[in-house]
């Protein structure tokens, strides 16, 4: 598929959405393979936090460094992955990574991992997420799930586990807020601890009066309801600035860190105690 698509001069991603379907079936069983090979990795982002002026955590983003193709971009596989119903095994695997990274580190330092609605509701969470955090002796609180709002309502068997999540004592976070459907109802129904907001919305409040003010409420709303706001794709030191003014929690984005491997996430923690036992 790939000389095909390479003849037909597409690059492979556009050559996704025209096949009938060859490559992607060759792209998901490369998944498995890859995930066991090591070829899916964790990227970190920092999170910092506006009060404490500190690194306070960072989300995990999955990475495939693919040996023929290159690195494929999560926004290129999750979908097909999601469609295909095969989004546990990715799901449990960035998880995993992710608690064994973290567990090591300093106790005040959190992570964050996405998942799809499409895991919710299905009774596959608690459990191994629960196991995790009891093998590598993780603190529940420092873990946020990161929730997208999609086409999919949570519905009632989605909004019970996530129940139950919270009762395990992690944190529930409302990813990519502002987008989608969700919106409203998604605060009113969903037990959730966190708000991001969307960087689409985020990325405007430097030019744009009205998103400006749609930000503005969207964090006191939020603050209202109990819940911690982080916005996603802060790029510069004036978006910070009125991020603050807006009293916003905690911001993300290029400004602050671009994903990285671990490593180059523990060094710019500023004290050596942070990476204590991370060398192993
Ligand atoms: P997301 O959860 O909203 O993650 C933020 C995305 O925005 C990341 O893209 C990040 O690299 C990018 N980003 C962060 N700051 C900036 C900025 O200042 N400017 C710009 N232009 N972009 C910024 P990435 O890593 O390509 O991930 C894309 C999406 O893929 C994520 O969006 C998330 O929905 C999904 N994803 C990533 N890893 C996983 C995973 O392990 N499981 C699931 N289910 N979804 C994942
Ligand atoms: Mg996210
Ligand atoms: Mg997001
Ligand atoms: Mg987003």
């Amino acid at each position: 598929a790939a000389e095909r698509a390479a003849q037909r001069g597409l690059n492979w991603e556009k050559y996704v959405a025209d096949d009938d379907g060859s490559w992607r079936l060759s792209l998901l069983g490369d998944l498995d393979r890859a995930i066991d090979h090591g070829e899916v990795w964790v990227a970190y982002q920092p999170k910092f936090d506006l009060a404490t002026r500190t690194l306070m955590g960072a989300e995990a983003l999955a990475r495939w460094s693919h040996p023929e193709r290159g690195d494929i971009r999560p926004d290129l596989f999750i979908p097909i992955v999601e469609e295909n119903g095969r989004i546990e095994k990715l799901t449990l695997h960035v998880l995993h990574q992710a608690i064994r990274d973290f567990s090591d580190l300093d106790e005040n330092l959190s992570v964050a991992v996405n998942i799809s609605m499409r895991m919710i509701g299905r009774n596959r969470l608690v459990e191994p997420i629960r196991a995790m955090l009891e093998r590598y002796h993780m603190d529940a609180q420092r873990l946020t799930l990161e929730i997208t709002e999609s086409a999919a309502p949570a519905g009632e068997a989605g909004i019970q586990e996530l129940n139950r999540l919270r009762e395990l004592g992690v944190n529930i976070s409302i990813d990519d807020y502002g987008t989608g459907q969700s919106t409203l109802s998604y605060l009113k129904t969903l037990p959730a601890t966190e708000l991001k907001i969307d960087r689409s919305f985020v990325q405007l409040i430097r030019s744009s009066k009205s998103d400006a003010t749609v930000v503005d409420s969207t964090i006191k709303l939020a603050h209202a309801l109990g819940l911690r706001v982080v916005a996603e794709g802060v790029d510069s030191e004036e978006t910070l600035a009125l991020l603050e003014a807006m009293d916003c929690d905690i911001i993300q984005g290029f400004h602050i860190g671009e994903p990285t491997p671990l490593h180059a996430f523990l060094a710019r923690l500023p004290t050596p105690s942070h990476r204590a036992a991370s060398a192993s």
